[in-house]
């Protein structure tokens, strides 16, 4: 008998991850590997959060807190979606997490029965369903069109939901397209929403902040007021606030499930690291005018790896609105022979062999649910991009 429980062989670990530390094992033995498979900015923490968390360990703020977070960090979460998204929460409708992760996770776990379903967009980030089947759901994917920038057609979204849906998760600005669904596009998947009254809603938002070229950003509650009563809005402070380490996520929703989510924390991790919390506070009621500078080198970055890669024999990727991913059709390589003589056949067997090749790490489009693609951060130093890019254009061009 296997001592791994039956739920745990339906997941796979996450490929981003395991992508990532082989390219670190790599450089340990001495290879020159350019990672772009993390979604990580490269910027440090911004001082002024540093300082409040250095402030908390000398006040001694360093215990446990409740297990839904510190009141003054719920009460910093309740303003920023005031401010920002013009929504109205108390805290007790906020929950403090492990990571914005955790906070999917103990949404997922805390209503999902066996039989109901998720539906998903795809490509989709790659957690999405193995969190769904560890709940006992089952995900249901729904393709959408590049040629539409990504967005979830309402069309689809009709014809997807059953009486079994239980959530329709969306992720807006996506990983690992970078698009970007406005206002008007949630309102209009809002109004399918409204003739489903059995259909929840959960909102990443947590690529809200990195958009570019003015892109127009909205969450759920805030396009369709009337969803609010079955809308989780969860966000996070790992990649606005450069904050991956730290380990915060938060979320806000109606108060039965917060204090499910609430209930299933307390038996788990207990609480968000406490002094991470502290440094929250200092993160969503402090200073934002670093965004639009991280944003500047961000969007140069986006524009010099598009160019790049545009250029690449068989690859194709359109400018996409927001987070700081490229998610590029690499079709035109599949097929091709590589100078050593295989055939590649996948966009795994591409992302393989350019890591081989050229020491570049990205990772294949199959693990977020569309094929033949790979994705690519953009969030590392620049001169380091530009290298990453010439060299997979450069392996393009190897390919017969
Ligand atoms: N949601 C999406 C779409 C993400 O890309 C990520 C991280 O990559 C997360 C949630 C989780 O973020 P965190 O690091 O805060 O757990």
């Amino acid at each position: 008998m296997s001592i791994v429980a039956a739920s745990l062989s339906r997941i796979k670990a996450s490929p981003t991850q395991g992508i990532t530390a082989l390219a670190m094992d790599l450089e340990r033995q001495g290879r020159d590997i350019i990672a772009l498979s993390a979604g990580e900015p490269d910027f440090d923490t911004p001082a002024h959060i540093r300082a409040a968390a250095v402030r908390a360990m000398d006040e001694g703020k360093t215990r446990y807190s409740a297990p839904a977070g510190i009141p003054e960090l719920r009460e910093a979460v309740c303003r920023k979606f005031k401010r920002e998204n013009g929504l109205d929460y108390a805290p007790a409708q906020t929950i403090i997490t492990s990571g914005g992760k955790q906070a999917l996770y103990n949404a997922l776990l805390a209503s999902l029965d066996p039989g109901d379903e998720v539906i998903i967009p795809a490509p989709y980030w790659v957690s999405y369903p193995d969190m769904v089947l560890l709940g006992g759901g089952t995900p249901v994917f729904v393709e959408t069109d590049p040629a539409n920038g990504f967005r979830l057609p309402p069309e689809a979204l009709e014809a997807a939901i059953t009486p079994k849906t239980k959530w329709l998760i969306l992720n807006n600005p996506g990983n690992p397209t970078g698009g970007v669904m406005g206002p008007d596009d949630l309102a209009a998947l809002g109004a399918v929403l409204e003739r489903h009254p059995h259909v929840w809603v959960l909102s990443d938002d947590i690529y809200e902040h990195i958009r570019y070229d003015g892109a127009a950003f909205a969450t759920m509650a805030q396009a369709t007021p009337s969803l609010i009563d079955r809308t989780l809005t969860m966000n996070g402070l790992s990649k606005t606030y450069c904050m991956t380490g730290w380990r915060i996520g938060f979320a806000a929703g109606p108060k039965p499930l917060i204090d499910a989510m609430v209930k299933l924390q307390s038996q788990s991790t207990s609480c968000a690291c406490t002094i991470s919390q502290w440094a929250g506070v200092a993160a969503l009621d402090g200073d934002l005018s670093f965004i639009e500078k991280h944003n500047a080198v961000f969007q140069e970055r986006r524009d010099l790896a598009l160019s790049i890669l545009n250029q690449s024999q068989g690859l194709h990727c359109a400018k996409p609105g927001g987070a700081f991913y490229l998610y590029v059709d690499c079709a035109g390589v599949i097929g091709k022979r590589t100078p050593e003589g295989k055939t590649l056949e996948t966009d795994e067997d591409f992302v393989t062999w350019l890591l081989d090749r050229e020491g570049v790490a990205a990772v294949h489009g199959s693990a977020f649910g569309m094929g033949p693609y790979f994705r690519i951060s953009y969030a590392l130093a620049t001169d380091r991009l530009e290298e990453a890019c010439t060299r997979i254009q450069r392996a393009c061009g190897e390919l017969s």
